[in-house]
């Protein structure tokens, strides 16, 4: 999960890393009591998970809190490279002397931990990696030490911090690390960190990608997760625990096994040119038990999906067999009686095929197709598409 500036502030304050907050507003009347709040000269920024939002015009500085108003105005809204803002962050503007990167991430590709840090900040680390490499330091970091007094000052030597910030610098970077590991976190990066006109530094934004594999550890960091973004139909997914992703076509596919929905993607949009250029829906896998209620829910996502025209079930028996796979696509058709109201081309092969088929052959379900392969009853569930749009 990647985390907004401010929740990624708020993990940093946790640990003790120097940040200011702010206040978070979704409404620009707001501002002029979150500026207030701030001490009146503030910074407004739009708080989306893209990078850049500086150059997008998606951070501006307001000198009094009528300013912070007309500039959360313009901000909240706004389109960052397909991101709307709906939310900004009101931050005391801080006076800055100089700017600085900063991170850790996984370095998969040495199986270790990287920090990469650089004295040119505030500008994309991509850019200065390419224009000036030597100025960007690339330290590694064994696992089993971590970041101890000796690892932080070799990264402040490395970065070339500046003498008079150094042992601040050591301090903010074991208190980064702590954030990285402690949180269970894929990447931390500080850009700018920023030596404040009074000489203190101070992580003035933040990046924070968090590992979905520890979310068990995390109990705190559910309440990262910002809903109204999220497409409602994945949502609804999410709480039924189905493997769902949203796509802009109106083929909808349920199979089982995330190897062969990926294939039926493929086989359903190459099959689509042949029929008005219909594509698939979604991707969704019910995984291995396809029971009536599994099937049910996923019938019930796809259909609630205004842009369906039809449904492709495409399922392999195995340890769940066609019989039992065919029970459940029955099932499911009574459960949703007149929900269910798109025609569904059906293929099963695999274990106890025969069964399968013969059940769904003696239910006659009128919206019901039964199409023997993968390739012709994709072909068939495009056709249908298309006549339905
Ligand atoms: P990004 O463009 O999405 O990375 O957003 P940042 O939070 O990094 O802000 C972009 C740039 O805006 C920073 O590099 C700073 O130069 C500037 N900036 C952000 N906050 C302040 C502030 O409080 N005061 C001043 N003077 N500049 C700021
Ligand atoms: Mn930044």
């Amino acid at each position: 999960m990647d985390l907004m500036e401010y929740q990624a502030k708020e993990l940093f304050a946790k640990h003790n890393v120097p940040v200011t907050v702010g206040t978070v507003i979704t409404k620009a009347e707001d501002a002029a009591a979150a500026a207030e709040a701030n001490g009146g000269r503030v910074v407004v920024k739009a708080q989306v998970k893209i990078g850049g939002r500086g150059k997008a015009g998606g951070v501006k500085l307001a000198a009094d809190p009528q300013e912070a108003v007309a500039k959360a105005e313009e901000i909240l809204g706004m389109d960052i490279k397909g991101h709307t803002v709906h939310r900004v962050l009101i931050a005391p503007a801080a006076d800055i002397a100089e700017e600085y990167y900063f991170s850790f991430l996984v370095d998969r590709a040495n199986r270790n931990y990287l920090c990469i840090s650089s004295i040119e900040g505030g500008v994309e680390i991509e850019v200065t990696a390419v224009e000036n490499p030597d100025a960007v330091a690339k330290i590694s970091i064994d696992p089993q030490t971590g970041v101890d007094d000796a690892k932080a000052a070799e990264i402040v030597t490395a970065t070339r911090f500046p003498a008079e910030v150094a042992d601040q610098a050591k301090d903010l970077i074991k208190k980064l690390w702590d954030v990285f590991i402690k949180e269970d976190a894929t990447l931390v990066e500080v850009n700018p960190l920023v030596k404040l006109a009074d000489g203190s530094l101070e992580a003035l934004d933040g990046k924070v990608s968090l590992d979905g594999n520890a979310e068990f550890r995390h109990e705190d960091h559910a309440a990262f997760e910002l809903t109204e973004d999220e497409d409602p139909l994945e949502l609804e997914a999410k709480e039924k625990d189905l493997n769902y992703v949203k796509l802009d076509g109106s083929v909808g596919i349920i199979g089982n096994g995330a190897g062969l929905v990926m294939s039926t993607l493929d086989v359903v949009a190459y099959a689509g040119e042949k029929h008005g250029g219909v594509k698939p829906a979604n991707f969704l896998d019910i995984g291995g038990g396809a029971s009536a209620e599994v099937m049910a829910n996923g019938l019930h996502i796809i259909l609630g999906d205004q842009q369906v025209k039809s449904v492709f079930v495409n399922v392999f028996g195995g340890i769940t067999a066609c019989d039992a796979v065919a029970n459940g696509i029955v099932g499911a058709l009574n459960t949703l009686g007149d929900e269910a109201n798109k025609p569904l081309v059906v293929r099963l092969d695999g274990n106890n095929v025969e069964e399968g088929r013969r059940i769904l052959n003696e239910a006659n379900h009128p919206l019901v197709t039964l199409v023997d392969t993968m390739d012709g009853a994709a072909d068939k569930a495009a056709e249908l598409a298309h006549a339905g749009a």
